[in-house]
């Protein structure tokens, strides 16, 4: 079932890349595991899934530590808090979420010696939901370019999570913006190569408006009831 489900999704990427005249590789798929246990974890990676993200820091610990065996790479999609900020640090290949610079001195300090950088992104609050996590589009330059100084990480790019769009026009708006951010950073010489954004429901409209990496889990693993 997993691995239907991961097919059927690579192909609605690759439809889409198609269709915004993109090559299919421009995108890659992190499987988003939250909620299911290892056993699905594995089942995905026997489908070839190798990147997983996960939104509970607890909750993915253990999985890491199980799957410690398996060649995953793990990204940490859900909100930090500062006294979490060791426990990813020591776990996790990437996290999508920096939104303050406190969050990414800690990540930073802590990120084992022995351990290659921890790849960053940005989380942008692109549609301006007041209670939402995510730096204020005009406060995005300073965050990215503190980040980017700061040794034991490296930033990759921005990640936004919109509030689900009526319809297909609509998701391509609020991607826009996140894409002209994300463009914006670039002018100023940041060298950015990702663009987190697009999920179950939203992918086509993410992928069209130039996103690199979307984070697929209900329709790959099921509903989280
Ligand atoms: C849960 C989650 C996803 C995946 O959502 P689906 O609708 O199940 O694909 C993607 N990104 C974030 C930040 C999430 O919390």
């Amino acid at each position: 079932m997993i691995a239907q489900n991961l097919h059927h999704v690579q192909a609605r990427i690759a439809d889409a890349c198609g269709k915004a005249r993109r090559p299919s590789d421009a995108v890659t798929l992190l499987a988003v595991s939250k909620t299911f246990g290892p056993e699905a974890v594995q089942e995905a990676y026997a489908a070839g899934q190798t990147r997983f993200g996960e939104n509970y820091i607890q909750e993915a610990v253990q999985k890491i530590t199980a799957l410690r065996h398996l060649p995953l790479q793990w990204h940490c999609i859900g909100p930090i808090q500062s006294n979490k900020t060791r426990v990813v640090a020591e776990h996790f290949d990437w996290v999508h979420t920096v939104d303050r610079l406190k969050i990414a001195q800690r990540l930073s300090e802590q990120r084992p010696p022995h351990l290659p950088a921890l790849q960053v992104c940005i989380q942008v609050n692109v549609d301006g939901g007041a209670t939402k996590s995510g730096v204020a589009p005009q406060d995005a330059l300073v965050l990215a370019q503190q980040v980017a100084a700061l040794p034991g990480l490296r930033l990759r790019g921005v990640m936004s999570i919109p509030e689900p769009a009526t319809d297909f026009i609509a998701a391509c708006a609020v991607f826009a913006m996140a894409r002209g951010l994300f463009d914006a950073l670039n002018a100023h010489g940041l060298g950015l190569d990702t663009l987190s954004m697009g999920m179950s429901a939203d992918l086509e409209a993410a992928v069209h408006e130039g996103s690199t990496m979307v984070r697929v889990g209900s329709a790959i693993f099921g509903g989280r009831g």
